[in-house]
């Protein structure tokens, strides 16, 4: 028998008004809903283990017999009552394992003694006993004879047992379900059919048919907040653009000039960039790759090609050590191409700020390159064809966008390592098509981190004094500037005091955001010529600096930064050949600031970093999407499945040049979708 899917889950036997209440909790009020609300993890019974086989530390499926449940009553100590936790001895023919839930009253009446159950879940030890800590489980003879089972997310007042009964009752109706997308969106990228999706996303037979069903409702997902951005993004601008063509001068003297090969990874950016850079329509482009993927020589690639079009071109980067270091990285790269270079930013000051102007208002600059002082309203450009920002979530939206007022509609090219927060409010705003450089280049090294607290810190001294006495460099971080009655931090004034009186015999330096620009030049430049060993800054040094010597960074405090930072400041080392290293001191043992050292110490992946930030911080506070009016997803993640939201570009941007408003017939069920993606946002009038 099939359901109206759009009927309320009260429909299904078995909810009743207070486990009506509990799936609102998870943003569930009708039957599709709970159909879409997804598995976060499978319980899979093929891999099924006999516990003698269990070692710590695996996580494991074991079906073993309850031989005794203990606790979970309520035990009272002095004052306050508490629980003792809910203890579970289990057995197969094998041998015996102990279970345990934490405040598992509520879970005593689940489990009768002799009844055979599945449990999933992390092993850990007891001394000789093995224990599973919080599993998730289910009856052995619920599941209807399933290999895989679903494991849901849940809200208090429901288990796991419920949704599965509730989603198993729904498979005849989800197989039934009509296809919301146009059948040409369907073949063209070879998606499977929604029944099939549905089915095997919840009861999957294998994990074939579990990755095309994850695919094909990942790409439905992203399709249909694609195509509503587009459409929202259309209204918004009805006023159209002009179009600046641009001739397809030759880039192919300037890559092959360079001293080393480009990585696979930065010539497909480099095609994608040229492709938009011959059309007649003006660029667009975000180019996101981790920390040292290279994405500087991308740019002044395009920057080339733009000059040899007859055209001048501005980057902009948010820190004037930054676009110091750029300009003259840029001045060696573009050496022998006679292209002129400029600098500016508010340092820039008097008669030299003066000439430059006038320089760049009569065409006598073809390069530009500075911090946000570019955008002053005396800068004039004479005939600006490309603008590029560099490390892009460090400015507004609004700077990028004053920044390309300053041509006719010139090529626009934004460059972050940051891969997610942006990304979101880039597809709201900008409409940018997205490169991804996802290679770094080669003989780079994985950066080396360790988490130690205040007692390692003398161990990592030393090891900065054998790195150093190897020809290598090191930077120190801290929070502060000075020590403060406040905060018990440690601060990078007296760090230097520290380490100057430490490391007799080596040079030591310190940089911070209240020295003089000229001094904080003098000091980078000493570190950059290899003339300083150890450089002490705050973060100040966080972002884009290059110094392939530099093999260790010490950051002390780390609980204080984020984890997204405290990646860009492990990206300042690792970026030649030499083998680097990342020593986090944390003061404070707090569970999050364990977390975040444990996220670094197990992955250098920017894509995966950024994931567990989202996790760690929650999704609101990550992309501010509420603020943004942008509908949560439920499957995809625009993180993870950067390359699907790429098809999914393409595919939204066809549908809707044939149809704008999706107002055909086949055009239907995607527009349905839409309006209910959008339901909750603000007056988005589609
Ligand atoms: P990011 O992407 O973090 O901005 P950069 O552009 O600063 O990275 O590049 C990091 C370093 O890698 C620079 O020293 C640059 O010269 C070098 N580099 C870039 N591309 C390559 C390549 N294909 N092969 C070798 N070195 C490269
Ligand atoms: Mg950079």
């Amino acid at each position: 028998m099939t359901m109206d899917l759009n009927a309320p889950v009260s429909t299904l036997k078995g909810v009743g008004a207070v486990r009506q209440e509990a799936l609102k909790k998870l943003e569930i009020s009708t039957l599709c809903e709970l159909l879409h609300h997804f598995p976060r993890d499978y319980e899979d019974r093929r891999a099924r283990l006999k516990i003698a086989a269990l070692s710590p530390d695996m996580t494991a499926v074991v079906k073993a017999g309850v031989v005794s449940v203990d606790g979970g009553q309520p035990r009272f100590g002095r004052g306050r009552q508490k629980q003792a936790p809910l203890k579970l001895l289990v057995r197969d023919d094998t041998g015996v394992l102990e279970i345990i839930f934490f405040q598992g009253a509520y879970l005593a009446k689940a489990f009768s003694p002799g009844a055979e159950y599945v449990f999933y879940g992390k092993v850990a030890a007891s001394g000789p006993m093995l224990q599973m800590i919080h599993p998730d489980f289910s009856r052995a003879d619920e599941g209807g004879g399933r290999e895989i089972l679903p494991v849901y997310p849940l809200a208090a007042g429901l288990s796991q047992k419920d949704l599965r009964r509730w989603t198993e009752m729904l498979m005849p109706s989800a197989a039934q379900m009509p296809e919301p997308l146009p059948p040409d969106t369907v073949a063209r990228n070879k998606l499977c059919g929604v029944g099939y999706a549905l089915e095997n996303i919840h009861y999957p037979k294998d994990r074939q048919r579990l990755q095309e069903a994850r695919y094909r409702l990942i790409f439905e997902e992203l399709l249909t907040l694609q195509a509503g951005l587009m459409m929202l993004k259309t209204a918004h601008d009805a006023g159209g653009e002009g179009i600046a063509a641009r001739s397809g001068a030759d880039g192919a003297p300037f890559v092959s000039g360079l001293p080393y090969t480009l990585t696979g990874a930065q010539q497909r950016a480099l095609a994608e960039i040229n492709a938009d850079m011959e059309s007649a329509r003006a660029m667009n482009r975000l180019v996101q790759g981790d920390v040292g993927s290279g994405k500087t020589v991308v740019a002044a690639a395009a920057m080339y090609k733009a000059v040899k079009s007859g055209y001048q071109t501005v980057m902009m980067a948010p820190t004037e050590t930054l676009a110091r270091q750029h300009f003259e990285e840029f001045a060696v790269l573009f050496a022998k191409h006679g292209a002129r270079i400029a600098y500016l930013t508010g340092n820039v000051k008097g008669i030299e700020r003066k000439k430059t102007l006038e320089k760049l208002a009569q065409n006598e600059i073809d390069i530009l390159i500075g911090t946000h002082a570019v955008i002053q309203a005396d800068v004039v450009f004479a005939n600006l064809g490309l603008v590029v920002t560099d490390e892009q979530h460090r400015f507004g939206v609004n700077q990028r966008v004053s920044l390309s007022k300053k041509g006719e509609n010139p090529d626009i090219l934004v460059m972050t390592a940051t891969p997610i927060p942006r990304t979101l409010a880039f597809i709201f705003y900008g409409d940018l098509d997205i490169s991804v450089i996802d290679e770094r280049p080669p003989g780079r090294r994985a950066v080396i981190t360790r988490a130690v607290d205040a007692d390692g810190r003398e161990a990592a001294y030393e090891f900065i004094r054998r790195e150093i006495r190897n020809g290598n460099q090191a930077y120190v971080v801290a929070p502060l500037i000075e020590d403060s009655e406040e905060l018990a931090l440690r601060s990078a004034k007296g760090i230097y005091a520290e380490l100057s009186r430490l490391f007799k015999g080596f040079s030591v330096a310190l940089i911070h955001g209240q020295m003089k620009q000229q001094e904080k030049d003098a000091v980078m430049g000493r570190f950059y010529a290899g003339e300083t060993d150890i450089l002490v800054s705050t973060v100040l040094i966080e972002v884009g600096i290059n110094v392939p010597k530099a093999t260790v960074m010490l950051i002390e405090n780390a609980e204080r930064f984020g984890l997204a930072q405290l990646h860009q400041l492990r990206g300042r080392v690792g970026r030649g050949r030499r083998q680097s290293y990342c020593i986090l001191v944390t003061e404070n043992d707090s569970r999050e600031a364990g977390d975040r050292a444990r996220i670094l110490v197990s992955t250098d992946d920017g894509f995966q970093i950024a994931e567990k930030d989202l996790e760690l911080r929650g999704p609101g506070e990550f992309f501010g999407v509420r603020q943004h009016g942008i509908p949560g997803l439920r499957i995809a993640s625009l993180v993870r499945h950067v390359k699907v939201l790429q098809a999914v570009r393409n595919e939204a941007a066809a549908l809707l040049s044939e149809d704008p408003r999706l107002e055909r017939q086949e055009n239907e069920g995607l527009l349905a979708q839409i309006r209910k993606l959008f339901r909750t946002a603000a007056d988005v009038g589609i």
